[in-house]
């Protein structure tokens, strides 16, 4: 079985090598982004470690890069600090499964052998309610058989939202995912993305689906139309 092994720490990736070697993978190293894409394209891997903060290009963008160009290779990302942001997103960009460093080599070699019985995964799940639906590796939002053009703040708003579909999303939980955590801005400004996402979704179909819960946040209700 081949692995790429993309970290740009080098003495880990070289640990991993050897490890990986003594488990009979054979494993090729690249140590930043770029080169990581370059060897996907040009070799055939069974499994690829890709580590998200790296030079050049970070593991989002090469996982994302990756299943754009229709490499279907499972994906194992090993992520630096617990971060339930981070490891959606990278599920969402079409990884398969994430490791939080410091990782226990025996666990990672079960997790890659996890992997390699699963083989090469199915495109990443369209979010939908109701006829609204959203790709969130293409981030393409589509009411009906219409697509909706957003912006990147839209769509994360609506990903949030039907993440959360059915239930109450709070303001401050969409601040925390939406803008971050560290938004210090207005959090009116949510109220001006809602708008947004009613006028483009939901008023010109007739629809309200898009709940202002008093004082609490904004619900997502499933349209049984
Ligand atoms: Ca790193």
């Amino acid at each position: 079985m081949r692995v790429l092994v993309v970290e740009d720490e080098q003495a880990l990736a070289a640990g991993l090598r050897k490890g990986l070697e003594a488990e009979g993978f054979a494993v090729d190293l690249a140590f930043d982004g770029v080169d990581g894409l370059w060897l996907v394209r040009e070799n055939e891997y069974d499994v690829v470690v890709l580590d998200i903060m790296l030079p050049g290009l970070d593991g989002l963008q090469v996982c994302a890069a990756m299943r754009a160009a229709e490499i279907w290779t499972p994906i194992l990302v090993l992520t630096a600090r617990e971060s339930e942001r981070v490891e959606i997103m990278a599920l969402d960009t079409g990884a398969d499964d994430y490791l939080m460093k410091p990782f226990s080599h025996q666990v990672l070699v079960a997790r890659l052998r996890a992997l390699l019985r699963r083989g090469a995964p199915e495109r990443p799940a369209v979010l939908a309610s109701g006829d609204l639906r959203f790709d969130p590796a293409e981030r393409r939002a589509w009411r009906g058989a219409t697509e909706v053009t957003l912006t990147a703040r839209e769509q994360a708003l609506l990903e949030f939202l039907l993440r959360r579909a059915g239930r109450v999303a709070s303001k401050r939980e969409i601040l925390d995912h939406v803008w971050g955590a560290d938004f210090e801005g207005d959090p009116n400004i949510i109220e001006v993305y809602v708008r947004h996402l009613r006028e483009k979704l939901d008023r010109p179909f007739g629809l309200q689906t898009i709940e202002t819960v008093r004082r609490m946040g904004y619900r997502l209700v499933v349209d049984e139309s």
